[in-house]
């Protein structure tokens, strides 16, 4: 063991004898906050152990923020009754009726199935096993965790040894690296260790191939992490052999050729090239996962054009490939910008994993976003409201899940049902991992943290120590915040109806009084946002930036931030529109009928079909939407993301358009805006994307 992992596997049991972290569990929660309901942590509660943060090692560059460590950050309100909502679904028994995870899995010392599966179920499972404190789920992802940890082999490979990919570890190291932030268990860092250096000796040989090949960013975050903690040069060595061996998405994306709708043929599926570069360029997942390429790589390499590949990436996706949810098109391989094409699962949490890294490390605003965009709006719209059955693609015009091989472009026809495992088992297990991250993205960490604990413990430790440490609000949505900054306890809290309301509070609660900066992401459309700090108007905040409130912060003080949520339009395929409120996508909600397909163990596979009709041009007036919607705003209790409960409906006035029709269970490309219809003027009701499971997203704009 190198010493400085033996260093480590103290530090957790040295700092509990510190007795620094106990200051805030004497804050009295309950009367400071009266409105927010029950506490996430009780005030008799001891508060968690405050982790270090273990900022970029040099020679890596610095980030602009850093997670938050796992266990920082609670969930309150609507997100914890989601993650509530995940774990009484398929993510808490996802074992006990899929095979795939279960008693015989590889990664449990099985026959079963022993390749990316299991390591994708862990990937969301521990942190929402933890994020609850949960104990059933806590036992069923240590099973999995310990059988790897117990059974690394004498050369240092991990995982099952009936296959030496190395695609599925990438996914496991994911898995472990926020196990051990959950728990400080000293296996960790040693197994993950004796792995990399078991990897670096293996790659002349054995190189990156396949899925690893065009995931290989995904392995860096690991090896990254790793290097903060040990400071082992080798670790540098494999990163840089796994940019050299890895796809050159920025190469791609410099000279973006996949402009149009890909097919079979083009891919050569039919050839048996389905893992060829041509194909894996152009696979949906590989393209979400591979969005945070460019930051994460730019650590090791210190350059500029890497950092801002993302924002190019971005770019030419939304460009070619962009749907009105936030995603862009890949059913299963990119598909064009006809609303009627789908987006697969996994891609839809990779991708908010990989904006997640990208604005840790850029401190970009635009990137939280679109984080937020796919997190409210395409991960909860291709769920059931009980979280139990999951589409493999959604689309924005869906008005019927059906069997069909049609829109896609080369998944099967079970594609868009709601069920177990439609078309293919990666998203059954790669899906639990979206909203736990999301949760545990909620606040960072900018500036220079725990440098004096940090630093008597791990006298390597590098890192920028301009400014002082100070928390960022990065994403929006009830939670409470438990860290040390500066060696002093501060306890956040903030309470909101966000997304479904305009309005954002943030108590802050420091053990004593101590001055750090507040950074607060001012999304791109809150235009008029405004923000008071105990009742005092702070200043106008630009849309699409940080505001930074920097200030000697006393227990109770409170930060409100308003997010004008007018009604507002977006422009898609064929000149269509779309209605955003806020960080919401909103839908025409059209009739459904459920029809089961089948029993699928404890859950079942379901057909949904049209009960209305569905074929509605929109007279609004793209200069100034807000005088031709109104809005209703109903309290945010419980599933605001299910059509029942949702918080917020719009009225809109609308024409049906007779011409537009669905073949074969397809609504064809929305017609050319504006149109003219003769048809009566109706007034509809749009409710959030989410909540939507048959809907219209990308409607014709009415002449009249
Ligand atoms: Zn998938």
């Amino acid at each position: 063991m190198p010493s400085s992992l033996k260093l480590f596997s103290t530090r957790r049991h040295f700092l509990g004898g510190l007795g620094l972290f106990g200051l805030a569990s004497s804050l009295p929660i309950g009367r400071l906050f009266p409105s927010f309901g029950t506490p996430v942590l009780a005030a008799s509660q001891t508060a968690p152990e405050a982790a270090p943060v273990f900022r970029n090692r040099a020679p890596l560059a610095g980030s602009a923020f850093y997670f938050l460590p796992l266990g920082s950050i609670h969930p309150g309100g609507w997100l914890k009754e989601q993650l509530r909502t995940q774990a009484n679904g398929l993510s808490g028994h996802l074992d006990e009726t899929w095979a795939d995870v279960g008693p015989n899995s590889g990664w449990l010392g099985g026959s079963g199935e022993s390749w990316e599966r299991g390591p994708y179920f862990l990937d969301g499972l521990v942190p929402l096993a933890w994020l609850l404190d949960d104990a059933r789920l806590k036992a069923k992802a240590q099973k999995y965790i310990d059988w790897t940890l117990d059974h690394q082999a004498s050369n240092g490979m991990i995982g099952p040894s009936s296959n030496d990919d190395w695609w599925p570890r990438i996914v496991m190291l994911k898995a472990l690296t926020q196990y051990q932030e959950f728990t400080g268990d000293s296996r960790v860092l040693p197994v993950m260790d004796k792995y990399f250096r078991y990897q670096l000796g293996e790659m002349a040989t054995r190189p990156l191939r396949d899925w690893a090949k065009f995931r290989w960013q995904d392995e860096l975050l690991s090896v990254i992490w790793l290097y903060n903690r040990t400071g082992s040069s080798y670790l540098l060595d494999l990163a840089r052999l796994l940019n050299k061996q890895g796809y050159d998405w920025q190469g791609q994306y410099a000279d973006f050729k996949y402009t149009e709708r890909i097919t079979a043929e083009y891919i050569r599926l039919e050839k048996g090239e389905g893992l060829k570069d041509l194909a894996l360029a152009t696979h949906g997942v590989n393209n979400g996962q591979a969005v945070k390429t460019g930051p994460v790589w730019s650590l090791v390499s210190g350059s500029d054009a890497d950092r801002s590949a993302v924002l190019r990436m971005i770019s030419e996706l939304n460009k070619y490939h962009g749907l009105p949810n936030g995603m862009f098109s890949c059913d299963e391989h990119l598909a064009g910008l006809d609303p009627s094409q789908g987006s697969e699962l996994c891609t839809v949490v990779e991708y908010m994993f990989s904006l997640e890294h990208a604005l840790a490390i850029l401190g970009n605003p635009a990137l939280g976003d679109r984080l937020e965009q796919l997190a409210f709006n395409a991960l909860p719209g291709t769920l059931t409201d009980d979280m139990w059955a999951h589409q493999y693609n959604q689309e924005p015009n869906q008005v019927e899940c059906s069997l069909h091989r049609k829109p896609w472009t080369t998944d099967g026809p079970e594609s868009n049902l709601y069920g177990l495992e439609p078309n293919f088992g990666c998203c059954t297990a790669n899906f639990h991992q979206g909203w736990p991250k999301f949760a545990a993205s909620l606040f960072m960490l900018s500036g220079a943290q725990n440098t004096t604990e940090h630093d008597s413990l791990h006298p390597g430790a590098q890192g920028s120590r301009a400014g002082g440490p100070g928390l960022v609000a990065a994403v929006y949505a009830p939670c409470e915040v438990r860290t040390v900054l500066g060696g002093t306890a501060v306890h956040v809290v903030e309470e909101t109806g966000y997304p479904f309301r305009e309005t954002v509070r943030i108590t802050v609660n420091p053990a004593s009084p101590l001055s750090f900066p507040l950074q607060l992401r001012i999304p791109a459309w809150a235009k008029g946002a405004t923000i008071t700090v105990n009742g005092q108007a702070a200043p106008t905040p630009e849309p699409a930036s940080f505001a930074r409130i920097e200030r000697t912060w006393k227990a109770g003080d409170r930060v409100e931030i308003k997010f004008p949520m007018a009604p507002r339009i977006s422009r898609w395929f064929h000149d269509s529109i779309a209605v955003e409120r806020g960080p919401l996508v909103f839908s025409y909600g059209i009739g459904e009928s459920w029809v089961k397909l089948c029993d699928r163990g404890m859950t079942a596979d379901w057909q949904v079909f049209p009960a209305t009709a569905w074929n509605y041009a929109l007279s609004v007036d793209p200069a100034s939407p807000a005088k031709s919607i109104a809005v209703t705003e109903t309290e945010v209790g419980e599933g605001p993301f299910t059509s029942r409960h949702a918080p917020v409906r719009l009225s809109v006035k609308a024409r049906k358009l007779n011409e537009w029709r669905a073949e074969d269970g397809v609504a064809n490309p929305v017609p050319q805006s504006p149109v003219a219809s003769d048809q009566a003027e109706e007034t509809i009701t749009l409710i959030p994307y989410a909540a939507a499971k048959l809907r219209i997203t990308a409607f014709p704009l009415s002449k009249t």
